[in-house]
């Protein structure tokens, strides 16, 4: 609940954009996966720095839990509200506010989506690359230190955030990072809160390296005999220097499914997805011998083209292949799985979890980055079925105890929230204390999205 007191300052502050309409706490309050609803007692829509400063100094105020939210795409139960508070919703901080093309940075607000940053670098020959499938806001992709299909060649969010603007829970504003391309200058705050999930102050503005827009950009599939010999193929390429933009793994269930909803003609097979960008000679030379890795590892239908269309329609599908897997089993909702292991134990990770899916009642394609060493598998349940969702939680626990096992890590992009909690203390050990500690230092109160990331109290 938040005190009568609160709400009467924000909404002299805040006015129409403090609301508390059932729906709007519900939008805010859901996950797209298979975490409960947890809304909000109110959603704010701050328009600037300043109110956003303000929202803070009157929430501490009154101990009221604060939750960041920008397009509410995160997977583990990021955004929900399990003790209630104010949801700030940065849908109308969403500016591209200034474009460096010299510097190849760019300053935005935190709600700005990828896609609306691309559409606004068209012109300019730049492009933001990090790409996570759905189109979700810049400040929560750093805040969940995102990642996705590109980071093969171009890295994760951690890698392209040159410097932010951040409101502590205290409402003191602070900026991190610089213009310059390095900096020995002190803790690496920005790192700090890329990837602090809103646990630690709310993101009011972002500085973001852009790369060039590639020349030419070349597609390629091929199908694989086995899990092993796809990724044995990946593992190859990238010690010969191939440098390809996307390397995406689809399981044979998903190549069925892909037939069977989305009109694709994939054999039933393990299959690799591939982009390459570079000049014109370039994206041909690395698509070739790439081609000629597939065949020496026994793959089969190697094709590629640089035609528009035909990669257009390539990675249309791969990017709603978790919404087409979803739909395969209607009326389900998704346990996606996160974890991420050196590429050298993926092929033996994968198979170990597609045995332990096929040896369960609950349906798993698995899908996944795979010059990362991370892969997804979707399992679908019944959610009114608690012994489905039981099972699926089992296979994905198993999952991450087997990745970390293998040196890996519980989640490899989507980050904690609610979901990985139970293996952060296994995954960090003492250093889980001290994430406690900065956690504490910063917000004393625990206002900032709290039953997140940290060991709770
Ligand atoms: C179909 C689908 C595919 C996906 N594929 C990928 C993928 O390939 N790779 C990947 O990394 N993710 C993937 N995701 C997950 C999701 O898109 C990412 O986690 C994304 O970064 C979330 O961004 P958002 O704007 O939706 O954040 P939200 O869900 O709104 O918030 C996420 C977290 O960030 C915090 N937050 C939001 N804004 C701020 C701010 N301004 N300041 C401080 N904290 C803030 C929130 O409190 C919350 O903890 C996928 C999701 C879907 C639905």
């Amino acid at each position: 609940m938040i005190p009568d007191d609160a709400m009467v300052a924000l909404r002299a502050m805040l006015g129409e954009r403090l609301s508390t309409g059932k729906s709007d706490l519900a939008l805010h309050g859901r996950s797209e996966t298979w975490h409960a609803e947890m809304p909000p007692d109110a959603v704010c829509y701050p328009k600037d720095t300043a109110e956003v400063a303000q929202v803070m100094t009157i929430c501490a105020r009154h101990g009221v839990p604060l939750i960041g939210f920008g397009t509410g795409t995160a997977l583990e139960g990021h955004a929900s509200a399990p003790r209630g508070g104010l949801t700030v919703d940065f849908r109308d901080m969403a500016a591209v506010l200034e474009i460096r093309p010299e510097d190849m940075l760019v300053r935005v607000q935190p709600g700005c989506t990828r896609e609306a940053l691309n559409t606004e670098l068209r012109a300019t020959g730049l492009m933001f690359p990090v790409d996570p499938g759905a189109n979700a806001s810049l400040g929560g992709m750093a805040a969940t230190r995102a990642s996705g299909t590109t980071a093969v060649r171009y890295g994760t969010m951690r890698d392209q955030v040159r410097g932010l603007e951040v409101v502590l829970p205290d409402g003191r504003v602070i900026r991190t990072g610089t213009l310059a391309a390095k900096s020995s200058a002190g803790y690496d705050l920005t790192g700090l809160f890329v990837g602090s999930e809103g646990t630690l102050g709310l993101i009011t503005e972002l500085t973001l390296k852009l790369h060039g827009q590639p020349e030419a950009v070349s597609a390629a599939i091929c199908a694989f005999p086995s899990t092993g010999a796809a990724i044995e193929t990946v593992i190859l390429a990238i010690q010969m220097g191939l440098r390809p933009a996307r390397v995406e793994f689809v399981d044979a269930a998903t190549a069925a499914i892909l037939n069977a909803r989305d009109g694709a003609s994939f054999d039933e097979a393990p299959h690799l997805l591939l982009e390459f960008h570079g000049s014109d000679a370039a994206v041909a030379e690395e698509a070739e011998r790439f081609g000629e890795l597939t065949t020496e590892a026994g793959g089969s239908g190697y094709r590629w083209a640089t035609q528009a269309e035909e990669r257009t329609r390539l990675w249309t599908m791969r990017h709603r292949a978790y919404h087409t897997i979803l739909a395969s089993r209607p009326g389900s909702t998704a346990v996606v799985t996160d974890v991420c292991v050196p590429i050298s134990r993926m092929g033996e990770a994968i198979d170990r979890a597609a045995a332990e899916i096929a040896a369960s009642a609950v349906p798993g394609p698995i899908l996944g980055h795979v010059g990362d060493g991370n892969y997804h598998a979707i399992l679908l349940v019944d959610r009114s079925d608690p012994a489905e969702l039981a099972e699926a939680k089992r296979l994905s626990d198993g999952m991450v105890a087997h990745a970390l096992d293998l040196g890996g890590t519980a989640t490899g992009e989507h980050g904690v929230g609610l979901g990985k909690l139970h293996f952060m203390e296994r995954e960090h050990g003492a250093g889980w204390d001290v994430m406690g500690a900065i956690k504490r230092a910063l917000d004393p109160d625990g206002i900032m999205n709290p039953g997140k990331l940290v060991r709770q109290n």
